[in-house]
């Protein structure tokens, strides 16, 4: 609709906002590429690191809205840097996602250390969203079930 001087109002128009950070650790690289489609689509920005160490340093330097961690990682697993990021006030407010390929991993030793959720692989794409999309709204203040 324009404005009788020919304009379009601007009223409406606010600064879109910044899109929310989702760091993704995972040194599979087609699961790196597939995992970071999935979240550039739901509107996020998408970090990538490829081992334990980098993403540690990615999250401390970026602090992103949520993490999708894979714990087994070339140097540090997934579930030390979540330990880490964990203990440390700076980033402890981080969602994390943890995903392996061993349904072993969801058992409690993903949540004593610290990870916000549980996801298998391969992932379920439409369970994964609905995660990603909670755990970046809601943020780390509480545990979701594994979801199956
Ligand atoms: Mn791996």
């Amino acid at each position: 609709m324009l404005h009788s001087n020919g304009f379009a109002p601007l009223h409406n128009e606010k600064p879109a906002d910044t899109p929310k950070q989702v760091l993704v650790i995972e040194d599979n690289l087609p699961s790196l590429k597939l995992i970071g489609a999935i979240i550039t689509a739901q509107g996020y920005k998408v970090l990538e690191a490829t081992t334990g160490l980098l993403g540690l340093e990615l999250a401390r330097r970026h602090h992103p809205a949520l993490i999708v961690m894979d714990i087994r990682l070339p140097d540090i697993s997934g579930l030390e840097v979540t330990r880490l990021l964990k203990a440390d006030v700076d980033t402890a407010d981080i969602a994390v996602i943890c995903t392996s390929a061993h349904a072993a991993a969801g058992d409690g030793t993903t949540q004593e250390a610290g990870c916000d959720a549980f996801m298998p692989k391969p992932i379920m794409v439409s369970d994964f969203i609905r995660v990603l999309r909670s755990l970046v709204t809601r943020g780390a203040t509480a545990s979701l079930p594994v979801a199956r």
